[in-house]
């Protein structure tokens, strides 16, 4: 892939998370952070986090599948905020369930932070490195008598709970004491017991009105080796997720904590535990704070990691970098580029309604950030032959245009005019529909259809051949010698249509993909029975067609404007300089209905 250009786009448009960030440095709320706190917790795990940033985000990923669209969001909002002021940003690893992580997703999270232009210097983290942190946390809770081990079955554990209109009912193990508590943790810890056979909980209140504080349970027994642990295969309790979210936090002095909406209920623990663990010294002072803000959602794409793990295992796409997908690695092969992906995050901005976005408005941007940087070229996707009767077989006639119509400097490209060239088909009507200025034969006296082959001759159809079963084959057309664009006499020439075209002499052939959209539904799955049904099955179609010869040797990821038919970017994967393969970024104009 060629190097992206540096970003110039800044997120600077007003939200009101800046606004708390902008609040909390004007009351210098963390510079006064106590330091120290239990520092073997800090040193001990490696941390290095011991400068003075008045602002630190962290960007928490899971390593279970490749990020998408709306983590893009999540980047540009996280890493965007620590740029604009003057904090840094952590890439940290959520990798606190070891079922379903593996190290190629955490190579893909890097390669797309990079890709989205961001850096997080030094600050790369591993909450698994935290385990023993996390682990001395919740002894602590058991000291306190603020956690409990359980041994109801699972199902009691779910009734007990209560629901909305229920309060829970207290564990029968609720009143253990410490010393049995902490007994039993140790061999939880030990791994002398089963999976499922027993959890840690907080004890907190089983009346609680928010049901994410009725006990919730913070460690799981799973005898399973992590990925990063495979040497020491150390582990079989593993933290859940909202407890060790927080301690992460903690631990990396994490300002202001950011996520999406769905965690608002589960604040309240997120503060109960730093609370605690702040008042027992083991994390530092203030704690972080978690704010909330709204997901992307994108119509006519799923953004759940679970159904885009779906359509790429049961092959409804190519893999996980299918340019269909929202995934950052497909939409970087389909062509988007990181400008595109800034602006559009700008656009839509931040806020805390859940919404949705419409895919023109991704494609917007894409559009918008294209046209001022893609080389135009011509490309002729679905061919048909061109003969120009008058114009001498073994001779050509030089032709060139602009690289980039308001940017002179990039030079012209050069092509060839000549006996025998490919036009699109739909160029060219036996019985031209009314309105129609494209080719056509003469019919009953009357002249055929005249266009200019843009940035060459005017020409006039003649007369056209077909095969025995109606196809048409070869169209014959004359051309004006004195027409040529750019020619003193070419404005005696006054044509309704422009068509491109190339000589079948130097054009290259290429693979076409033709992308649309994967499905056909803006809201996947919510009017049909399952989200597969609203598959479009038309979301690729591959063409054999003929471009420039300006094209020969141009790398993978190299961006075109193919005039009149739409943006296309070399494919990363199967473009070679000896098999060109094109995919279609998008088209030039919005054809799909704003929904
Ligand atoms: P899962 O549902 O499997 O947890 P996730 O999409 O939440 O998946 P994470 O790896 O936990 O994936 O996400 C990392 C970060 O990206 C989180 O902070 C999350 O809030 C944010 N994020 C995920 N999806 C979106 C989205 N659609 N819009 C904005 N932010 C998102
Ligand atoms: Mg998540």
């Amino acid at each position: 892939m060629p190097t992206t250009p540096s970003i110039t786009i800044s997120t600077v448009a007003s939200n009101f998370l800046r606004s708390i960030i902008q609040h909390d440095l004007n009351a210098h709320t963390y510079v006064t952070r106590t330091w120290g706190g239990k520092p073997d917790l800090v040193t001990t795990n490696n941390l290095t986090v011991q400068d003075t940033y008045p602002v630190r985000l962290r960007f928490p990923p899971e390593p279970n599948g490749y990020l998408h669209i709306g983590h893009a969001k999540s980047i540009c909002l996280n890493f965007g905020l620590a740029r604009d002021f003057g904090g840094v940003c952590h890439l940290r690893f959520d990798d606190t369930n070891p079922e379903k992580e593996s190290i190629e997703f955490e190579n893909s999270i890097i390669d797309a932070v990079n890709w989205l232009g961001f850096s997080y210097g030094t600050h790369l983290y591993y909450a698994s490195d935290y385990f023993s942190a996390m682990h001395a946390c919740a002894v602590y809770l058991i000291e306190q008598n603020l956690a409990y081990v359980d041994e109801q079955t699972a199902e009691d554990i779910r009734i007990n709970r209560g629901d909305f209109t229920t309060p829970g009912t207290n564990s029968p193990y609720r009143n253990r004491t410490i010393a049995e508590n902490l007994a039993r943790f140790a061999d939880m810890t030990a791994g002398k017991l089963a999976d499922g056979a027993a959890i840690l909980r907080a004890k907190i209140d089983m009346a609680s009105a928010n049901i994410n504080l009725r006990d919730p349970a913070i460690y799981r027994i799973r005898h399973i080796n992590h990925h990063r642990h495979k040497q020491i295969g150390d582990w079989c309790v593993y933290p859940m997720y909202t407890f060790a979210h927080p301690i992460e936090d903690a631990l990396e002095n994490i300002t202001h904590s950011i996520c999406t909406l769905e965690f608002e209920d589960q604040r309240p623990f997120y503060d109960w535990l730093l609370n605690n663990l702040a008042i027992g010294g083991l994390i530092n002072t203030p704690p972080p704070r978690q704010y909330e803000f709204a997901r992307l959602n994108l119509t006519y794409v799923v953004t759940s990691k679970r159904k885009l793990a779906q359509l790429v295992n049961e092959r409804y796409v190519h893999g996980w970098d299918d340019p269909r997908l929202p995934t950052l690695v497909g939409l970087r092969r389909r062509g988007y580029t990181p400008e595109a992906l800034h602006l559009f995050c700008e656009r839509i901005g931040v806020t805390k309604a859940d919404s949705w976005i419409n895919y023109s408005t991704l494609e917007g941007a894409l559009r918008d950030t294209l046209d001022p940087i893609a080389a135009r070229a011509m490309a002729v996707l679905n061919p048909i032959k061109l003969i120009i009767t008058n114009f001498a077989k073994d001779t050509v006639e030089p032709c060139s245009a602009p690289v980039h119509p308001h940017d002179e400097s990039r030079g012209r490209r050069d092509f060839e005019f000549s006996h025998e060239l490919w036009i699109e088909a739909d160029d060219f009507q036996i019985a031209p529909i009314k309105g129609y200025h494209r080719l056509y034969p003469p019919i009953n006296g009357i002249s055929g259809g005249r266009v200019r082959l843009k940035y060459g001759f005017v020409i006039e159809c003649t007369g056209f051949e077909q095969d025995d079963s109606g196809n048409i084959i070869v169209v014959y057309a004359q051309y004006f010698a004195d027409s040529k664009s750019g020619s003193i006499t070419s404005g005696n020439y006054k044509v309704k249509g422009v068509i491109g075209w190339v000589s079948s002499h130097d054009a290259l052939s290429a693979q076409i993909n033709l992308y649309d959209r994967l499905f056909n539904e803006a809201h996947p799955g919510v009017n049909s029975k399952h989200f597969l049904q609203d598959l479009n099955p038309h979301s690729l179609t591959r063409v054999s067609g003929y471009v420039e010869p300006s094209l020969k040797n141009i790398i993978a990821g190299s961006h075109f404007q193919f005039e009149r038919l739409g943006y296309f970017v070399t494919d990363c994967v199967e473009h070679t300089t000896d098999t060109l393969v094109f995919n279609r970024v998008v088209s030039l104009k919005d054809s799909w209905k704003s929904v």
